[in-house]
């Protein structure tokens, strides 16, 4: 089977290379396109949005902060300005989307490979799973 469209996901940690290059080798051994892309979850999740201030300035520096590092892998790669994308919301939802729209037939993701209560907990790497439409990679992140 060869891929056509792969969307790779990463969460620009030390650990985001290491995804973003083995989808990168992917995306050549398949000659497909490749989309980067990176979820800024909304600072006000994180406060239960009931704090009596205003988050736009800090929601919109994470945003610039995030752009410029995915740009700066994108760079490294060779990975075009319009195949790079930041989205908001949560990332597990906003990854599977993203998929949908591109007709991405691979998501590659990382993973930690947890078990027990951390992977009852959840991690990015299942929520895409879950009720994914196409085939994903979990990269096993070390
Ligand atoms: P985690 O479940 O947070 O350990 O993340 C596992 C993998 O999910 C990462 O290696 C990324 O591929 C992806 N991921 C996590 N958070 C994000 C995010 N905010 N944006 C894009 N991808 C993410």
């Amino acid at each position: 089977m060869e891929y056509k469209t792969i969307l790779v996901a990463i969460d620009l940690t030390d650990e985001a290379e290491q995804v973003l290059s083995r989808a990168v080798t992917m995306a050549k051994q398949h000659q497909a396109t490749l989309t980067l892309a990176h979820v800024v979850e909304p600072v006000g999740y994180a406060y239960g949005g009931d704090l009596p201030l205003d988050l736009t300035e800090l929601q919109q520096q994470l945003e610039t902060s995030a752009r410029e590092q995915l740009s700066a892998h994108g760079e490294r790669h060779g990975i075009a300005k319009q195949d790079q994308r930041i989205i908001i919301g949560r990332p597990g939802t906003e990854i599977r989307r993203l998929a949908h729209d591109l007709g991405a037939d691979l998501t590659v993701v990382g993973s930690h490979g947890r078990h027990g209560l951390q992977l009852l907990l959840g991690s990015t790497a299942n929520a895409v799973l879950h009720g994914a439409e196409n085939d994903v990679l979990a990269v096993r992140v070390r």
